[in-house]
């Protein structure tokens, strides 16, 4: 255990980059040739299985076409290889460019019909490949492959051996470099979010069709960079190499490595190469083997062999000498930053699905500096309205706006870009992050920062994430979870996670916060401690929205409420008016004995409020 505790304290970049090191340096030790191929074929693989990992680990996406991207990238270095085009790193360019051309080619349409429509056309695509070589053969050579491709050479100079493969493992370094900072970054986070949830991630202001289209497009970045050096390997490129089973070998190295995963690529590629070369009767059987370590990849790990490890680093290196701090801060003694609140309008907005009206007609405001209440039995509407102020489906009449700029023909992530934040009745928490990433993920709007700045960590990125943490700590404090900030978000039991939602909204200094069902599963300190908090945002300026079935918390917290039924407001005032209305009292909480229901309420609210 002290050697474990030892490691521990080292940085966790040094074994990546003597790692790094150990191997530039491997065919200077002494490394014979087959072994420096195999080393090559081994990278190559890990570059093809890194963009899968960040289209279908990170981004949630089949995309089965890397044969595909590989191809290109080999054919077109091949073909300036071939026509007096030898400088590697403008045949790496060029690949790349092309790689990306054909990625958005392929993805657009793929994306935009659905995932299952991707893996189909990406899969397609590699079906196409010894035909497209046949129709391009003056270009590829077709089925006997392009030949007379020259020695590659680097700024006017003919490549070594040597330099050739220093040249092929920086490639596959600097590209997992690239993509560890992506992963570790907000956007890992925000890929994350939307592969597991969508509307969750629209809700945050993530494009959610952009950033999978930037997933995968960078996804085949990496597939173009190797198909630029395999061509350069041999300087012969034929179609056979671009094969199906190069297709399965790619995705069952994915999930054996760990698809959400940056190292595990390499692993996976570890085994995929290796692995074959143990059977002899490989050639015969190879999908045979790679389907076995699908399955189980698939069914034994959930998150591959690195999933397995970080497990059983966490737990036998990292726990011991975890410690838990608590705090015993209220939200009062807190600093509350003036919030920019807005006036949402929302004017004769109805909904109906299929036959089922959900809102008819309904019109209420919501000011800033004010708690706006919305009441009503279950089915009565209340989440299709914050669904219809979030843009998560069209409505059929009316308007919704903020400050008087329309909203209700914005999509989700426009909306949320706004200023509006929300929780959900059902609280969305993705798995696989601790509950500082979670609120992590609500920063992701307010100040954003481009995928270039996060992986090339440029300064931006290092001065956002300052403000992402000093934040994201401020507000764990405030929900009073600080001392959670670093276990797994989604184990939380669900009162916890209802505040960790509420943290995440907070986080993006909202204009207009949403709040649905909020207290419901809290306890009583917990319900305590959100009555002081929605006070306190109101107090700084931000306009909530709060739907509520605890009478007693609406009738303190808010200065309007509104009643729902059935789709139509039937009482809108305040909470004086509200409890003694009776036809709330009646349809609301179905009391028989209207003045004697009265003066219980009101009993109970004094005695409660004192
Ligand atoms: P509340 O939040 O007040 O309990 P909801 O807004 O969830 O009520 O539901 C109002 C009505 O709209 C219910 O009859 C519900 O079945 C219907 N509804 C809500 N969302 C959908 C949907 N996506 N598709 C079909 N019906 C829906
Ligand atoms: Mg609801």
């Amino acid at each position: 255990m002290s050697v474990l505790n030892r490691l521990k304290s080292v940085p966790s970049f040094t074994f990546p980059v003597v790692a790094a090191i150990l191997l530039l340096l491997l065919p200077q030790l002494g490394l014979s040739d087959a072994n420096q191929r195999q080393l090559l074929l081994i990278g190559f693989l890990t570059l093809l299985v890194s963009g899968l990992n960040l289209s279908l680990g990170y981004a949630g996406e089949l995309a089965l076409g890397q044969p595909a991207i590989y191809a290109t990238g080999a054919y077109v270095a091949a073909y300036m290889g071939a026509h007096g085009s030898t400088d590697i790193l403008l045949q790496i360019l060029a690949a790349i460019g092309a790689a990306l051309v054909v990625g958005l080619l392929t993805g657009i349409p793929g994306l935009r019909l659905g995932s299952w429509s991707l893996a189909m056309t990406s899969f397609f695509l590699v079906l196409l490949i010894p035909d497209i070589t046949n129709i391009l053969i003056n270009v590829t050579g077709g089925p006997s492959g392009a030949v007379g491709i020259a020695p590659p050479t680097l700024f006017g100079a003919l490549l070594t051996n040597y330099g050739f493969y220093l040249v092929c493992m920086l490639s596959v370094i600097i590209w997992l470099a690239f993509m560890r900072n992506l992963v570790t970054s907000r956007h890992g986070i925000a890929l994350r979010v939307m592969r597991q949830s969508p509307v969750l991630a629209s809700s945050l202001g993530i494009s959610v069709f952009r950033t999978k289209l930037v997933a995968y497009a960078l996804g085949a970045v990496p597939a173009g960079v190797a198909g630029a050096l395999f061509a350069n390997l041999d300087s012969y490129v034929s179609p056979g190499s671009f094969s199906f089973a190069l297709a399965i070998s790619i995705l069952a190295a994915s999930i054996l490595g760990g698809a959400t995963s940056v190292y595990g690529a390499v692993l996976g590629a570890v085994i995929m190469q290796l692995g074959p070369s143990v059977s002899t009767s490989f050639q015969q059987d190879a999908l045979i083997f790679y389907g076995i370590l699908l399955i189980a990849g698939g069914v034994l790990l959930s998150d591959g062999l690195t999933g397995l490890i970080t497990r059983a680093w966490k737990r036998y290196v990292v726990r011991p000498d975890h410690v838990t701090r608590s705090t015993t801060h209220s939200p009062q003694d807190f600093h509350f930053e003036p919030m920019a609140g807005a006036t949402l309008s929302v004017k004769g907005v109805s909904k109906s699905f299929g036959g089922n009206v959900a809102l008819r007609d309904v019109s209420l405001t919501a000011e800033r500096g004010q708690v706006t209440a919305l009441i009503g039995p279950n089915g009565s509407g209340k989440t299709t309205l914050l669904n219809m102020i979030c843009g998560f489906y069209p409505i059929d009449a009316g308007t919704i706006d903020l400050d008087g700029v329309r909203l209700d023909n914005r999509r989700p992530h426009e909306i949320a870009g706004r200023g509006l934040a929300r929780t959900f009745q059902t609280p969305v928490i993705p798995t696989g992050i601790t509950v500082s990433q979670a609120v992590l993920a609500g920063r992701y709007s307010p100040e954003r920062v481009s995928i270039a700045s996060a992986a090339l960590r440029l300064p931006k990125f290092w001065k956002v994430r300052a403000h992402d943490e000093e934040r994201v700590a401020q507000t764990l404090a405030i929900v009073g979870l600080s001392e959670l900030a670093d276990e797994e978000a989604v184990s939380l039991p669900l009162g916890t996670r209802r505040l960790l939602e509420i943290a995440r909204a907070l986080v993006s200094n909202p204009s207009v916060i949403l709040l649905d069902e909020a207290a419901s599963g809290l306890d009583e300190g917990e319900v305590a401690r959100l009555a002081v908090l929605i006070g306190r945002v109101r107090d700084a300026g931000g306009t909530v929205i709060l739907v509520e079935h605890n009478f007693r918390l609406v009738l303190s917290l808010a200065d309007t409420i509104h009643v729902l039924a059935q789709g139509e407001i039937i009482a809108s005032g305040a909470p004086a008016d509200i409890e003694v209305n009776p036809r709330v009292l009646k349809e609301y909480l179905g009391v028989k004995d209207v003045g004697a229901a009265a003066a219980a309420i009101e009993a109970e609210t004094t005695g409660h409020a004192s």
